[in-house]
């Protein structure tokens, strides 16, 4: 089956196969690593995820390169606000976005890459860019691409460019430039601000360039699909093409896949709006990552998704069906050979999950008859009515499903485990959900260790770090007594 996909680019659905025949290649926008992501921002990785799983189950091997943004004004404004340095300030959260992968199940890209390590890449790409007077340099220092040098601008978003007034600004930032729509690929630094000195000055890339560098690094000047979030579209995916286009002469990516919106009450989730969640919260509330990941995926990516906690508890409920069912099929004892009805329950119910998700990812009618199954197979179970061939059958587009959707295997202890550790060492016990609590107790060693941290803060007279760890001890259940040999603990 050939996977079909709407194209931005194309304005239709087309079918998503490699170019060179052998493997496709495909670059998706990766997080700028300033801060812990949202929950929007994993819709977006998460569809992703569920577009490279597809096309392996359709057969077709995947070369998936992500960068991640680890230099931009955020970045240098909060490892600014820390007194770090950005190569100090951003690992923490590089880290944290890749353990909220792992928690999400989602699959590793085969390149995860840096923008700070391809600072000479970038350079390369202004010059050639230069070179066709397709980019400019102010007397600041700062370089910036002609739009005048790429007719085709717009040709993504469908942006009329002649309709764009220079008021509309491209690209929002102080500098001077030709014409007001002309969009920054360098900006010049000061020596002490964040910057690395380069054949075309000294300064800092612009996030733009950024992409287009890496893209061609790992995929060469031309492949097969780029994807990222709806605002993405305009103007970071128009800007990326201008500038590879102009310099390369060649289509930069044929198909483009933007993912749109998770919402909250009709408004995107967004850092700057202030209604967002992330992985940590929900996971500290007692929702379990296979639910999250359920519900971020059980709206096809071409539609918004209004967050709610109902759309979790849902997920939570549609996920004990599969697994209880799964685990049923596996413990039931079965005559041996098959049924007609078995096989074709099993059959059909394969067949419809991978039509709908050939067309166009439709992940909420390719749901469907898999719960069919699960409720044709229990009728048929308690019934007595099974054969064993009948039960692999049916493991089996279990299984097809779970390579894509990912929820049935359980994985979801670890992720809670890790996400309580978290809070209780970042002071963040009181948001853990009591049932977590209890079932997170300390092993004797973990809580020697707090108790011997809590004596140091008291000998350096830091009292309020010494009631903080006795406070979060109690809250896992362990109360400290001051003995005549020091301090003793117990478990309540
Ligand atoms: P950022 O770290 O802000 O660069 O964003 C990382 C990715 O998340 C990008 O592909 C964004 O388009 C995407 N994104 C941001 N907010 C949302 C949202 N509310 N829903 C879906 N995707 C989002
Ligand atoms: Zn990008």
């Amino acid at each position: 089956m050939t996977l079909r996909l709407f194209n931005t680019l194309s304005g239709q659905l087309d079918d998503v196969l490699p170019a060179d025949g052998a493997v496709l290649r495909m670059y998706a926008c990766g997080p700028t690593v300033y801060d812990y992501g949202h929950i929007g921002n994993f819709r977006t990785f998460l569809q992703v995820d569920l577009l490279r799983r597809a096309l392996q189950l359709f057969g077709v091997p995947v070369r998936h390169v992500m960068n991640i943004t680890d230099v931009d004004d955020k970045i240098i404004r909060n490892a600014a606000a820390a007194g770090l340095s950005i190569a100090e300030y951003t690992p923490k959260f590089e880290q944290a976005f890749l353990d909220d992968l792992d928690s999400l199940a989602v699959q590793r890209p085969e390149v995860l890459t840096r923008a700070t390590q391809h600072i000479p890449q970038m350079v390369h790409l202004v010059e050639r860019l230069a070179a066709k007077e397709a980019a400019y340099r102010t007397d600041d220092g700062n370089w910036y691409f002609r739009l005048r040098a790429f007719p085709d601008y717009g040709k993504l978003s469908k942006k009329d460019l002649e309709g764009m007034t220079d008021g509309a600004r491209v690209d929002v930032d102080e500098y001077e430039r030709d014409s007001a729509r002309d969009f920054a690929l360098w900006k010049s630094t000061r020596s002490g601000e964040t910057g690395w000195e380069t054949a075309i000055g000294r300064g800092r890339p612009g996030w733009h360039l950024e992409c287009s560098a890496m893209a061609m690094e790992y995929l060469g000047e031309s492949f097969d699909l780029h994807a990222g979030g709806e605002d993405l579209m305009f103007p970071h995916h128009e800007n990326e093409i201008a500038q590879s286009e102009s310099a390369t002469g060649k289509t930069f990516a044929r198909h483009w896949f933007h993912v749109r919106f998770l919402l909250v009450n009709g408004r995107k989730m967004s850092k700057s709006e202030g209604n967002f969640f992330t992985l940590r919260d929900l996971l500290l509330r007692g929702y379990k990552a296979s639910s999250i990941r359920l519900a971020l995926l059980s709206v096809p990516y071409r539609h918004q998704l209004n967050f709610t906690f109902d759309g979790l508890i849902e997920a939570t409920s549609a996920i004990d069906r599969l697994r209880t069912f799964a685990a049923r099929l596996r413990a039931a004892l079965l005559e041996p050979g098959s049924t007609a009805k078995g096989l074709d329950t099993a059959t059909r119910a394969r067949q419809e999950f991978l039509a709908a998700l050939a067309n166009d990812l439709n992940t909420a009618e390719a749901r469907a008859p898999i719960f069919e199954l699960v409720r044709q197979g229990n009728i048929a179970l308690d019934a007595g009515l099974l054969r064993s061939d009948d039960r692999d059958a049916m493991l089996r587009t279990l299984d097809a499903f779970d390579s894509v959707f990912a929820v049935i295997a359980d994985h979801d202890a670890a992720p809670t485990r890790a996400a309580v550790e978290w809070a209780r060492t970042n002071g963040r016990l009181d948001e853990v959900a009591p049932e977590l609590l209890a079932a997170s107790t300390l092993t004797d060693a973990e809580i020697d260790a707090r108790v011997e941290e809590r004596n140091l803060a008291r000998r350096q007279r830091n009292f309020r770090r010494a009631d903080q760890i006795r406070d979060e001890l109690a809250n896992l259940g362990i109360l400290l007594e001051d003995s005549r040999d020091g301090i003793r603990w117990k478990r309540k």
